[in-house]
């Protein structure tokens, strides 16, 4: 399955806004950008919802017929490895091979030593066209390269050929991340796992390293965004350059996640992409389920009345919530309001500490957080919290529609 050029990544928490997000899309192809849903939704996601696979083919398969959508549209497991991924099989077409936990596994010598020959012509200066300085490469780089990932890159074979097995080639397109892990991967290290993704014949279409800086969930980037500037570009050129030398598919391209929210760099990657004229997969997941407390918030009533109870019993399980997240988040404790204060804010008030409008003096980007892996408190609450979400569901998908496309597809596909 061929994955278009631009192509978002929709997680949806509760699996009630899929036609909302679609709305964004459709929105995207009258301003004259061609984007592609990808629903995706991780184990984890799933263990803490108490979610099945199955349910998000239902819910795009839904919302594509309820929008009378004719374009590509795809259903991602999420972060998935051997331990996991059976329970995707069927409902997926779109494969996120999550190695990270591989990456610096001592890799067998002999496999290590056959990398290293086959790719000793690389050795001397990379060319990449489009950047201005050639990539330095010694055989030191190809054999430190070699020992940091090729055993996360032989993981992602194993993971792919298991899929392979079950669904046949070409039946679904295939990712490899490495993204949550300490270290970001370099612009040469890329072009090497690059080179042991062709070796072990996964035909990636996306790949989502770790890049320079912070992505937290949910909220801007932080970091130094001329470094992600330059990194971002040589990884576009390494990509191109990879792909023709070592046969990998036309249209891989790079994959962000913790996509969301990212607006400082939207720029410097919408002008890279076009530079270019790349591709690329920005993977949004928790952003859908924030637009949902704003509308709730916004509507009033008894809609207000949960979001304050989901932001009282999230702070007082801080611990638990934030522990899962903790490589992607950043919550300055003593910033977030009280229970108290916030039981006595109205809607707007509740609504505009939590929007992610950098602009606007009330904007708490701790409080964002916290709600943002507040969600299993929403989950616990079941119905409660889903006929709320039922019984003002216009406000919901308004902001919804809104976020995804104003702050998102506008931002980085479009510009101004
Ligand atoms: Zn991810």
């Amino acid at each position: 399955m061929h994955l278009p050029k631009y192509t978002i990544g929709v997680g949806d928490r509760f699996a009630r806004q899929g036609a909302a997000q679609l709305d964004a899309i459709i929105r995207a192809g009258e301003a004259g950008v061609a984007v592609t849903p990808v629903w995706n939704k991780s184990h984890r996601e799933h263990t803490i919802v108490g979610s099945t696979p199955g349910e998000v083919r239902t819910e795009a398969d839904a919302a594509v017929a309820a929008r009378g959508w004719n374009g590509p549209y795809f259903v991602d497991a999420d972060h998935i490895g051997l331990q996991t991924v059976d329970g995707f099989i069927e409902s997926s077409d779109f494969f996120t091979l999550d190695v990270a936990d591989f990456i610096g596994a001592a890799p067998d010598e002999t496999m290590l030593e056959k990398f290293v020959q086959r790719h000793r012509r690389c050795v001397g200066r990379l060319q990449a066209p489009g950047i201005d300085r050639a990539l330095e490469v010694s055989e030191q780089t190809i054999q430190s390269a070699a020992r940091k990932y090729l055993s996360a890159v032989h993981e992602a074979g194993e993971i792919y050929r298991h899929i392979e097995r079950a669904k046949g080639a070409e039946q679904f397109a295939t990712e490899v991340s490495m993204d949550e892990t300490d270290e970001p991967q370099t612009p040469v290290e890329l072009f090497f796992i690059l080179a042991a993704v062709a070796d072990e014949g996964i035909p990636a279409q996306t790949i989502a390293p770790r890049f320079t800086g912070r992505f937290n969930k949910g909220v801007d980037y932080v970091g130094d965004v001329s470094q992600f500037a330059k990194e971002f570009e040589q990884d576009l050129a390494v990509i191109a350059l990879a792909v023709g030398e070592f046969g990998l598919p036309e249209n891989l391209k790079l994959s962000v996640h913790s996509g969301s929210d990212k607006f400082s760099i939207y720029g410097a990657m919408r002008q890279a992409l076009q530079k270019f004229d790349a591709g690329v997969h920005l993977k949004t997941a928790g952003t859908t389920w924030l637009e949902e407390l704003i509308g709730l918030a916004t509507a009033g009533g008894d809609g207000l009345a949960v979001a304050k109870e989901i932001y009282k019993i999230a702070l007082g399980r801080f611990d638990e919530l934030c522990t899962p997240y903790a490589s992607v988040i950043d919550i300055d404790t003593a910033a977030l309001p009280s229970g108290e204060l916030v039981a006595g804010w109205n809607g707007p008030t509740f609504a505009a500490a939590l929007r992610h409008d950098p602009s606007c003096e009330h904007y708490n980007p701790n409080f964002r957080q916290l709600l943002h892996v507040g969600y299993k408190v929403a989950a616990e609450l079941g119905d409660r919290f889903l006929n709320a979400l039922e019984e003002h569901a216009d406000v919901v998908a308004e902001n919804v529609s809104e976020n995804i496309f104003q702050r998102h597809i506008r931002a980085l596909f479009i510009g101004k």
